[in-house]
């Protein structure tokens, strides 16, 4: 590694290593590797860093305090911000304004970033694991036959699972789903689904057989009586639910289906059309999960719950036909985005807006006078 001609002779190392890092910023890197899609900042600039031999965090560092980070970054690595927002979110995020943020947040998780398929980043000369933006719902790297754990934050969280087509075919359901519907919605439908999974597989309730031979497929790829290899419980179980919790997905997003949540008998579960859709679904003639305080009949008592919060904010604003617009448009349960809020108004307390009237009606019940 060559000293900057200008850089700083210092005692401190630290120093040294930032007062390089400082030099470097101005102009471009020795070395430059394209960012692989969905990448973190900071993993793209980690990589960077190995690549030019220099010191962990370096340029990271020295990076993440400026204002005008996006624009050295374009400096540094040669490539337009245009070109770096394709690849990265959170450029994307800063050239979008300030509520952009969201944007990342609504399709990533929002706490922390996660892996990526490792091969499909070999293929853009990283070398090492990358850490990722990528959007929850994909879980299955199609090409690379790859499980990609979406709950941790370990980079190299990839599972082969050649072994399991069904798994595979789930995630070109799932896409075909991400194609039609907003991605709002599709983290909604899917964590509701992931949820009711996880409730079912933990109380054994139904599905065990199913199950047990998944992990069979997954962790005995030699076959039966042959040795398990090692992985993670955890991220076994969310491949082996993987199947059904699309197909609850795909229930929760069609509004036929909500319909006929919100407008069934709420006692038995047994005996709903509902849950009957979900066993021909499911190829379980006989599926009943059964009990009354199962997470899935709380599922359907939420959309109960709203369709009579919204049928009652109807009638309070039947002459209020702005309202009832805007009531039909944000809080119709039954509607395709009743995920969507009312943009915010100028004033939203204001109460002559009719973004207030409608909110007063839906969620207190009473109309504004
Ligand atoms: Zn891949």
């Amino acid at each position: 590694m060559t000293t900057p001609p200008n850089a700083q002779p210092t005692g401190d190392p630290t120093q040294a290593e930032a007062a390089k890092a400082e030099t470097i910023l101005q102009r471009s890197l020795p070395v430059v590797l394209p960012p692989v899609r969905y990448e973190t900042v900071d993993s793209y600039l980690g990589r960077l860093e190995i690549i030019n031999h220099m010191g962990n965090g370096a340029l990271s560092q020295s990076f993440r305090r400026r204002g005008d980070w996006v624009d050295r970054l374009a400096k540094l690595t040669g490539r337009s911000q245009a070109l770096l927002a394709l690849a990265l979110p959170e450029v994307a995020d800063v050239q979008t304004g300030p509520h952009a943020q969201r944007r990342v947040r609504s399709l990533a998780r929002p706490d922390h970033a996660r892996p990526y398929c490792q091969r499909c980043a070999a293929s853009k000369q990283a070398t090492q694991p990358v850490s990722s933006w990528l959007p929850v719902a994909y879980r299955v790297c199609i090409q690379h036959r790859t499980w990609i754990d979406w709950t941790t934050w370990q980079k190299t969280s990839n599972t082969e699972i050649s072994t399991l087509p069904e798994v595979i075919h789930a995630q070109r359901r799932l896409n075909r789903l991400i194609s039609r519907y907003p991605s709002a919605a599709i983290n909604k439908a899917l964590g509701d689904a992931d949820d009711i999974m996880h409730y079912w597989s933990d109380r054994a309730s139904w599905g065990e057989e199913l199950r047990q031979d998944r992990y069979n497929r997954l962790w005995r790829p030699a076959g039966p009586g042959s040795s398990w290899s090692v992985g993670s419980a955890n991220v076994g179980r969310h491949i082996a639910n993987f199947p059904e919790t699309v197909t609850l997905t795909g229930i929760f997003l069609s509004s036929v289906w909500r319909q006929e949540a919100a407008l069934s008998e709420p006692t038995s579960l047994g005996k709903n059309t509902f849950v009957a859709e979900l066993g021909r679904r499911f190829a379980m003639p006989r599926f009943a999960p059964g009990r009354a305080r199962d997470h899935l009949a709380k599922w359907i008592e939420s959309r109960q719950h709203e369709y009579h919060r919204y049928a009652r904010a109807r009638r309070l604003l039947c002459s209020d036909h702005e309202a009832v617009a805007q009531l039909d448009q944000y809080y119709d349960p039954l509607r395709h985005d009743w995920w969507t809020e009312p943009p915010l108004g100028p004033s939203p307390n204001d109460r002559d807006s009719t973004r207030w009237r409608v909110r007063y009606a839906y969620y207190d019940g009473y109309a504004a006078s």
